[in-house]
């Protein structure tokens, strides 16, 4: 990193920083209903080598931009003036200055071995790696979580994808051998362990190589239909909601809302339960939770895609413990907990399924918890 940023910009960087991808256990589509969720940092992330400059020019290098360096001034960033890639990383020092921060000027190197647009949240990793590098570059003293919400700010407010904070939470302050229990409407995180490789087991992530793209208004139109919804019945947020209203609020909502109402509440349910199953140490009762998340998903927000829900059906029927749909939908990746021995059959069957099928190649690779952002440099 510190010769590419040399080569690119004729002097070293004063540090790298690191920031995770992530796949989520389980708690979708909850975060923006300031519910519950429980990420995992996984080993993949982005880097990003940075200097500061004195002159309030941002100057922006991508290994996977693939075009020129982009050259900006922080004191001119606007939402709208950037809009590609660089929205990502210009949002950061814009939320930083929004925030009432005063971030100067500085060169930034990108590079990333999360895959982009496959559900494992490279936008998130790209973010709070930017947000780490200034926190030191500026002396801001910000802590994790502050940062991945400026994160977040600067994907929903320069970047323009709705998005809620559980991507960026995760990136941020995940743990080694942890999941990391978010509870968004309380601003807390817990970390619970998670170790599949010490009980035998394994979880795998298979990306379908179907692009989502969360900035195609599907995504908005799911959280208007939540927040809506939540309007209706008078509450603040669809957290408010148990399965025991759900009931009750079918009875007032219009018909097509029930169905999100009922994935939210029940996913919400579905995290509080993985975490007492986790706690008590058993992984194994993960399996029939995340499958219970992928019908929900799939039934009641239809947000699966033929491709997730194949390689679901194939885990499944070669013996996986559980298997989901990931991150926003339409799309992306899929997990699937199996017992250490059954991984490569679940593998060989879900490869040779997509063939069938006549699917481009899934990509296959076992993940465990990693550790969230951080200055490696
Ligand atoms: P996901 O976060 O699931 O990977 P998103 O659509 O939210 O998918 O974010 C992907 C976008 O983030 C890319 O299209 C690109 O604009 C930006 N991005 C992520 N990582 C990088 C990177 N290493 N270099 C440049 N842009 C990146
Ligand atoms: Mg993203």
């Amino acid at each position: 990193m510190k010769e590419a940023f040399r080569r690119i910009y004729g002097a070293y960087p004063d540090g790298v920083w690191a920031a995770p991808g992530r796949v989520n256990l389980i708690g979708e589509h909850t975060d923006y209903n300031d519910g519950f969720a429980l990420p995992i940092a996984i080993p993949q992330h982005t880097l990003v080598a940075a200097r500061r400059r004195q002159d309030g020019r941002l100057r922006l290098h991508s290994a996977q931009g693939d075009g020129p360096v982009i050259d900006l001034h922080v004191e001119r960033l606007t939402p709208g003036a950037v809009t590609t890639w660089g929205a990502y990383p210009a949002g950061v020092v814009w939320a930083l200055r929004e925030a009432g921060h005063r971030p100067g000027g500085a060169d930034l190197h990108i590079d990333s071995t999360v895959p982009t647009g496959a559900g494992l949240s490279s936008s998130a990793a790209l973010e709070c790696a930017v947000a780490f590098a200034y926190n030191d570059l500026y002396g801001l003293n910000l802590s994790a979580p502050a940062l991945a919400l400026i994160g977040q700010r600067a994907e929903n407010g320069f970047a323009g994808v709705p998005c809620g904070a559980m991507d960026q939470l995760a990136s941020a302050c995940c743990a080694a051998g942890s999941a990391l229990h978010l509870d968004i409407r309380a601003g807390a995180h817990e970390q619970v362990p998670f170790a599949p490789e010490t009980q035998g087991m394994s979880l795998l992530v298979v990306d379908t190589r179907v692009k989502h793209d969360l900035g195609d208004g599907a995504y908005a139109a799911l959280r208007a239909g939540c927040e809506q919804a939540a309007r209706l019945l008078g509450l603040v947020a669809l957290r408010d909601l148990t399965p025991a209203d759900l009931h009750g609020a079918a009875a007032v909502l219009p018909a097509h809302l029930v169905p999100l109402v009922r994935h939210v509440v029940t996913e919400n349910a579905r995290v509080t339960d993985a975490v007492v199953r986790l706690r008590a140490g058993h992984l194994a009762a993960l399996g029939p939770i995340l499958t219970a998340g992928h019908a929900s998903l799939r039934d009641d927000f239809r947000i699966s895609c033929p491709e997730s829900d194949l390689v679901v059906d194939t885990a499944l029927a070669y013996g996986a413990l559980g298997a989901r749909m990931t991150g926003g939908g339409f799309g992306g990746s899929v997990i699937v907990l199996a017992e250490e021995d059954r991984v490569e059959a679940i593998g060989a069957a879900v490869t040779s399924a997509f063939r069938t099928a006549g699917y481009q190649a899934p990509h296959l690779f076992p993940v465990s918890p990693a550790v969230g952002a951080r200055r490696i440099v």
